[in-house]
């Protein structure tokens, strides 16, 4: 009886062989960010077929807030919108199944979009969309995907990972020496079952609640972390970066925790500390401002109110489109014409934010 893994467990099951195991005992964990990924990738495959689908409806229907998905809805379509012009797509959100050679599993998977490029020659892509954070393993996953469309057929797969929330689309050309190697490494995986490689790929193992090697990592890495608590300006810039991969895991750890003990104060309310004191769920209301309601109903004048508003680009996107939509004008070529005259009067300015990102190769860091 063959075994079927998804590609989606590839970049997972690639970094640590063991993950492929079934757990003993199964646990169905209600994953959040799960839900937002379907949900937008939903939203998105409406929208390539039949325009903007009711977001609202789309969050309910996956438990997520509009909130969760409109933005990285936007992003993706607007991602894609920018290829339109370059790309022959021929299907959207298609399963796809295919045996390993030289393993016993059938390996599965669904392509967000693929089709040829309208280069001359043509070339096979793969688009996935991704919602969540920024990985380097990814490519696993999408080399799968260009195994399961095209096999060694051709000398190029383009492969377009669309990372939503950094808003930038990543372009890797795929060669048969690429998918050889990725299947020797996979058959390598495959046959080395108690291969045990803990690590942040751990985050949505099936295993994660039974294994004794993740529980050692994070155990080890607690205790490393509250030893040097004190000292950690002292340790060296090497040493810091080669722990991050640690530190995120903890952090999941304690996020999970928070999140299951929020869990359990809903369903039992108060819950008693054993040290006199109680945990309980406080509520604080945040009060939300409608712009155009304020604007009418207060008397300040327009003029007064004016710094005390704010618009966001997403908004201000929205708005554009809606426009378009009335006017019957080109929505990207409109967006862009608008956000570049504002630019030019100073009305948009950029503000970089630096954030901990990780890469393949050599560093070089002053
Ligand atoms: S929890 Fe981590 S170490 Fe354990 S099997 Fe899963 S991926 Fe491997």
């Amino acid at each position: 009886m063959p075994r079927r893994y998804r590609c989606s467990a590839l970049p997972r099951i690639m970094a640590c062989p063991a993950s492929a195991t079934r757990p003993k005992v199964r646990i169905d964990s209600d994953n959040v960010a799960g839900r937002i990924g379907s949900a937008v990738h939903k939203a998105l495959a409406m929208a390539y077929l039949s325009g903007v689908p009711d977001l609202p409806a789309i969050a309910a229907e996956y438990r997520v807030t509009p909130e969760d998905i409109t933005s990285l809805f936007w992003i993706g379509k607007n991602r894609l919108g920018e290829y339109a012009d370059a790309l022959d797509v021929h299907r959207i959100e298609h399963g796809l199944v295919r045996d390993v050679p030289g393993t016993d599993i059938t390996l599965t998977g669904t392509a967000d979009l693929f089709g040829l490029t309208k280069t001359e020659p043509p070339l096979p892509f793969v688009w996935d969309y991704k919602s969540g954070s920024q990985s380097t393993n990814h490519r696993d996953q999408l080399i799968g995907y260009a195994f399961l469309l095209y096999g060694e057929e051709y000398a190029t797969v383009k492969i377009m990972t669309a990372w939503l929330r950094a808003n930038e689309v990543q372009i890797d050309n795929i060669t048969p020496a690429d998918i050889a190697a990725w299947l020797e490494r996979l058959q390598h995986a495959i046959k080395h079952p108690r291969t045990f490689r803990p690590g942040d790929h751990c985050g949505y193992c099936p295993r994660a609640h039974e294994c004794k090697a993740r529980t050692a990592l994070i155990r080890k890495s607690a205790g490393d972390f509250l030893a040097i608590a004190d000292k950690m300006k002292a340790l060296t810039p090497e040493t810091l970066a080669a722990n991050y991969t640690r530190a995120k895991l903890l952090e999941k750890v304690l996020k999970q925790f928070d999140a299951t003990l929020k869990d359990a104060l809903v369903y039992h309310g108060e819950l008693p500390m054993g040290d006199g004191r109680v945990l309980y769920l406080s509520e604080s209301p945040r009060d939300k401002l409608i712009t155009d309601k304020v604007i009418e109903h207060c008397a300040l004048p327009i003029e007064k109110l004016l710094p005390a508003m704010s618009i966001s680009k997403g908004g201000l996107t929205d708005a554009i489109k809606a426009e378009c939509e009335r006017e019957n004008l080109p929505k990207g070529k409109t967006i862009k014409a608008t956000m570049d005259a504002l630019r030019d009067v100073g009305a948009i300015v950029t503000n970089t934010i630096k954030s901990i990102s990780i890469r393949k190769g050599e560093s070089n860091g002053k």
